[in-house]
């Protein structure tokens, strides 16, 4: 977790220590006295289905520049998560669409992310790359890029919409990605995935 070395509120240093009633250390001002809650991000996201085919946006933002993603990004404050994945959809991919079912709620702690993907449809079968992305496109099942996909996310997402589709019953799935000691982020496969609930 990066260190907040400046008050959010006045901009004065602050100290690390326990705040009185806490029990972990926290960026404290050493001014004001208010302390800087770090929390997790919430990121929110569309599998949109057409035609038996999903669609991905090839990244031209780092990290993972060109690699492949689900349209997703981080929720904006104002907004709920449906709103923040409809937008997202829009940005990365020009494309409108309508939600159907949230589909999998991931939590990656060791880097204090939540993702929640919605599946969701084309209202008009129309898309074209938006300043962040290279290309968008839909891909069958079968012909999903696994070997160049840009976040551990998108891959147990993916994988768990392809499983659910063998099994013939798409669920809502619920799962913690831990990634394996001693793995860099860009090493998507060095996971597990753990607490794996669905209904
Ligand atoms: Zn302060």
């Amino acid at each position: 977790m990066k260190k907040v070395y400046f008050c959010q509120w006045c901009g004065s240093a602050t100290k690390q220590d326990i705040p009185d009633g806490d029990d972990k250390s926290r960026a404290i001002c050493t001014s004001c006295g208010k302390v800087t809650y770090q929390n997790p991000k919430m990121v929110t996201g569309c599998l949109v289905e057409h035609d038996d085919k999903v669609l991905l946006c090839k990244r031209k933002i780092p990290p993972s520049y060109g690699l492949w993603t689900l349209p997703a990004g981080y929720m904006e404050m104002g907004e709920s998560a449906v709103e923040g994945a409809t937008r997202e959809t829009w940005e990365e991919a020009g494309a409108e669409v309508e939600v159907m079912s949230p589909f999998a709620q991931l939590d990656i702690p060791l880097i204090g992310q939540t993702y929640i993907i919605f599946r969701a449809r084309l209202k008009t079968p129309q898309f074209s790359p938006g300043p962040e992305s290279i290309e968008c496109r839909l891909f069958a099942l079968d012909e999903i890029p696994f070997d160049s996909l840009a976040f551990s996310s998108m891959l147990v997402t993916l994988n768990l919409y392809i499983e659910d589709l063998k099994a013939g019953k798409l669920s809502f799935h619920y799962g913690t990605i831990n990634k394996r000691p001693g793995t860099g982020p860009s090493d998507i496969h060095s996971y597990t995935l753990d607490d794996h609930l669905r209904c």
